[in-house]
């Protein structure tokens, strides 16, 4: 169904690189700054990582009362290895109604609509607004038995409470144009980076879709995951400063047990 080609890195970079590389300042991530992650249950805020006594195969247990339990027992988790092969091609689709610049404060930070609003996806008639992005180093979905550096999650939700993600890879190549600024040394919670929303998705937009969970505790489900199948490309200034404090965050693959990948190809 899929042809091997579109997995391989788009290849040339062309002098435009140079010219994106002069509209952003320098950008270094201070050694040893580690973004916090945290999660607030009943007000408490209770702290997770992705190794050690806090890591993923505990998390389950780190909040009370079992409220992140379904980080063991849920059946239908995020991430997964995706294989392009076992996926079933299907009338499906996202309408992206991009069109709001992004203020994008800090990896748990949620976009107000002071920063960010007005973004939204629509799915099979209904409306899912942009909520929050963040991004994992490296890419947490497998894709054909890749590993991406980056994935991207941009976090929505309907009316009716319901989550859809829409998962972007991002591979080392041209700047993008649309981020419009890098954070500040040393975090990104100095100073907002602001990011033009449509410039975070691929020009192609075939995606698999399938029923996941919050990748982090405590692992919610059902999310409506769709990962788009083409990377984007991001300079390797920018990837470092979007994955800056937040190496090796990404939540180990989980069994597919009893789900379907479907397969979008954009017309
Ligand atoms: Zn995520």
């Amino acid at each position: 169904m899929l042809k091997s080609a579109v997995f391989k890195p788009i290849a040339a970079i062309s002098f435009l690189m140079l010219a994106n590389a002069a509209q952003v300042c320098a950008f270094t991530c201070d050694a040893g700054y580690r973004f916090s992650f945290g999660k607030t249950v009943d007000g408490t805020l209770i702290d997770f990582a992705y190794s050690g006594a806090r890591g993923p195969e505990h998390w389950a247990s780190l909040a009370p009362k079992g409220k992140w339990a379904m980080c063991d027992e849920g059946e239908r988790q995020a991430p997964i290895a995706i294989s392009p092969r076992g996926a079933i091609a299907a009338q499906i689709g996202i309408d992206f109604h991009y069109s709001q610049d992004i203020h994008f404060v800090d990896h748990s930070d949620a976009l107000g609509a002071d920063h960010g609003g007005g973004n939204y996806i629509v799915i099979d008639g209904t409306r899912y607004d942009l909520i929050q992005i963040h991004y994992h180093q490296p890419a947490e979905t497998i894709l054909n038995g890749h590993t991406y550096p980056l994935e991207l999650h941009l976090v929505h939700r309907s009316a009716a409470g319901v989550l859809a993600v829409v998962g972007v890879f991002i591979e080392k190549g041209r700047a993008d144009k649309g981020i419009l600024s890098l954070p500040g040394n040393p975090r990104l919670a100095a100073e907002p980076v602001i990011i033009k929303a449509s410039s975070l998705l691929p020009a192609r937009r075939s995606f698999f879709r399938f029923n996941g969970s919050l990748t982090t505790p405590g692992c919610d489900q059902p999310v409506l995951f769709n990962v788009m199948e083409h990377p984007i490309q991001m300079s390797s200034e920018q990837i470092a400063a979007f994955a800056c404090g937040i190496e090796n965050s990404a939540r180990p693959v989980q069994k597919l047990n009893r789900r379907f990948v479907l397969y979008g190809a954009k017309p």
